[in-house]
């Protein structure tokens, strides 16, 4: 395991993206271990909801900005996570979806550049895109569409990742990349399409239960506090660790077997509905951790069945105060 970075000195740090699903939960952390946090973000698909309890906090900050302008700010690290990360969300304006993964890129890096400050981009498995190599390690290189309705945000990440390597070799920026796999639990948007929010609604809806294609595709489904775990590990990494590190779960399930876990969980009675599978739907996704294990020494904890358990508490709650969550 790698030496890493002393963090009980409290720091300002800088997270992108910070209403969202992920990095509100990265928020929380971060001031949990006594930091001062700036957030920005454009609420594009982000939500108040997610960060309201914190908006009282002395060391929270919030800034509504779009990272596909210029931001100058003064930080002592960044995490960078402003993206859409859903499909309906990216391919609703694929064209702003490049741009605020390639030039949101642009301007983080010019940030972390100028202030000489590390700087952690959250990529995605989806770089590997339709794989040819089971499970995924770091080496490969992928088998993405370039120009299919997925590309914006494939191919935008991709870039994302070829303009960090690029800032750490010809400015010897500190960069850390990461390559998040599904990831799942509360605050997810109930309305946003994913798989797992979209079963868990429909199942305490009474709704059915939307499969796209057999349901013979797999999915690696990591619990959000292990990742945002993984997340603060490897910023802790020292200078020079620059990843791609692979983070998420192995544990590798087929859409009805979620659907099965779900119906399960909630104890509803549900149908099963078959509709047809989206273009460019890779078949399977599971990540190799071995990377994560050995330089982050981290690993999941918390397994499929008792993540569900907890984001169908968390929706349970959301839909009884506030039933048109789910219409938004
Ligand atoms: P999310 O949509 O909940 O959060 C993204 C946040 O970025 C939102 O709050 C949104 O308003 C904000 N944003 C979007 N465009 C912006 C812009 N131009 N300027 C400022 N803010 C902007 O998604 P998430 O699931 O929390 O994902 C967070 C990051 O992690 C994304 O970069 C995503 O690509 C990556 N990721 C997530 C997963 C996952 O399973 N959740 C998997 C792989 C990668
Ligand atoms: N930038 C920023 N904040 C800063 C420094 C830079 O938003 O504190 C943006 C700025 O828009 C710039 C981009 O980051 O265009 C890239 O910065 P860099 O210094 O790499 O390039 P240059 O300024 O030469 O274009
Ligand atoms: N999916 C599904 N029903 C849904 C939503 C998604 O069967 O209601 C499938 C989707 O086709 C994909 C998998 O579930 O094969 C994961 O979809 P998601 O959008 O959550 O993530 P991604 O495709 O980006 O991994």
């Amino acid at each position: 395991m790698s030496e890493t970075t002393d963090f009980t000195v409290p720091e300002r740090i800088l997270v992108t993206g910070g209403a969202g699903f992920l990095g509100s939960h990265l928020v929380d952390r971060l001031l949990d271990d006594g930091h001062e946090v700036l957030c920005v973000d454009n609420f594009y698909t982000g939500s108040k909801r997610n960060i309201v309890h914190l908006l009282q906090h002395p060391r929270f900050e919030l800034l509504r900005h779009d990272v596909t302008f210029p931001l100058y700010a003064e930080v002592d690290r960044i995490y960078n996570l402003a993206c859409p990360a859903s499909p309906i969300h990216y391919q609703r304006d694929p064209v702003q979806t490049t741009k605020t993964s390639v030039i949101g890129a642009i301007n983080m890096l010019g940030l972390a550049k100028r202030l000489k400050v590390p700087i952690l981009q959250a990529s995605t498995s989806e770089v590997y895109g339709d794989p040819e190599v089971h499970p995924q390690d770091e080496s490969y290189w992928g088998r993405v569409n370039p120009i299919g309705p997925r590309s914006c945000y494939d191919e935008g990440k991709r870039a994302a990742e070829t303009l960090f390597f690029d800032y750490h070799r010809q400015h010897r920026t500190d960069i850390k990349v990461m390559r998040i796999f599904n990831t799942y639990g509360p605050r997810m948007d109930p309305a946003d399409g994913r798989v797992v929010s979209n079963f868990i609604v429909q199942a305490l809806r009474g709704e059915p239960i939307t499969i796209y294609g057999d349901g013979s595709q797999t999915r690696s489904f990591c619990f959000v506090d292990d990742l945002i775990d993984g997340m603060v590990r490897l910023m802790a990494t020292p200078p020079g660790f620059t990843g791609p590190v692979n983070v998420g779960n192995p544990g590798e399930f087929t859409m009805l077997e979620l659907a099965e876990a779900v119906l399960r969980l909630t104890a509803s009675e549900s149908e099963i509905e078959f509709l047809p599978l989206p273009q460019d739907d890779p078949k399977q996704r599971q990540p190799d951790i071995s990377v994560a294990e050995g330089e982050l020494g981290w690993r999941p904890r918390i397994d499929l069945e008792s993540g569900l358990a907890s984001t169908v508490d968390y929706f349970r709650m959301l839909l009884s105060v506030d039933p048109r969550a789910v219409e938004r």
